[in-house]
């Protein structure tokens, strides 16, 4: 579902991202782990060009941006890749002058040009699956953290998009808050839906993922099936890393 070959993001001359190999089948999901500032979330916004990459290729589906030639000649492809990639931000980022329903709707209306009536009905129903049915005139203000982070995520699944990339979702929510949007999260999982998430909710991730990949100084630095990773990592900086979360 997504292929990535040596990726490469520099910001100001200092390299953040240094050849990213990444391929994530359809159906899985994969855990990005790591410390903080070792490019996580770069690696996460380029791959829906989000970011600007400084070079590689990027395929997600049928789609395939090449960032070693220029971006402007591919402004197309870039559109079309974003209506295949859902983003949840860390920071939720819903539209704060329009309702719930407003807000899941836009995309499916405005970018795919969906009848009203048709997104309006998907809306309702994605709302009730993340827990939030009754709520589709309230404003993103008036919801707690963790009911704003599940629109975003009903926001995001309006777009029937083949994969879904998480930023943290749950960083900037109160500790109550967290466990309310990782179930959502998990129960997504167990669709078989394609995910990569950030994040650093270890036993989440232990427990959720079927790969987590650690990421170090903008290196992959080790992959593997999650459990396996967690208990048994085979570098010396995963084990460190991880020894922190105990
Ligand atoms: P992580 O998600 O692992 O915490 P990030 O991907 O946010 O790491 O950041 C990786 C590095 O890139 C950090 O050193 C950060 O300061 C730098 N960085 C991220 N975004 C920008 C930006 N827009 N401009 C300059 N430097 C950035």
């Amino acid at each position: 579902m997504i292929s990535v070959r040596n990726l490469k993001k520099a910001f100001k001359g200092s390299e953040v991202l240094k050849g990213i190999d990444l391929d994530v089948a359809p159906g899985e999901v994969v855990a990005i782990i790591g410390p903080s500032g070792s490019g996580k979330t770069t690696l996460l916004r380029c791959l829906n060009l989000l970011e600007e990459p400084s070079g590689g290729k990027i395929r997600v589906g049928a789609i395939e941006i090449d960032a070693d030639r220029p971006l402007k000649g591919q402004s197309g492809l870039i559109r079309k890749l974003r209506q295949h990639v859902g983003f949840v931000f860390q920071s939720f980022n819903l539209f704060p002058h329009r309702t719930v329903l407003e807000n899941v709707i836009e995309g499916p209306v405005q970018v795919k040009k969906e009848a009203r009536a048709q997104a309006v009905e998907r809306a309702r129903a994605l709302l009730a699956k993340v827990g939030l049915a009754g709520r589709e005139d309230a404003w993103p203000r008036r919801l707690s953290g963790g009911q704003q982070q599940r629109v975003a995520i009903a926001r995001a699944l309006a777009m029937q998009p083949d994969v879904i990339l998480f930023d943290e979702p749950t960083s900037a929510l109160d500790p109550e808050l967290v466990g309310e949007v990782l179930a959502t999260i998990r129960d997504l999982a167990e669709e078989k839906r394609t995910m990569v998430i950030v994040t650093h909710e270890m036993s989440f991730a232990r427990d959720v993922a079927d790969r987590a990949i650690f990421i170090d100084h903008g290196v992959i630095v080790e992959q593997g099936e999650a459990r396996a990773l967690f208990s048994a990592p085979r570098e010396e900086r995963t084990r460190q890393f991880l020894s922190k979360f105990l």
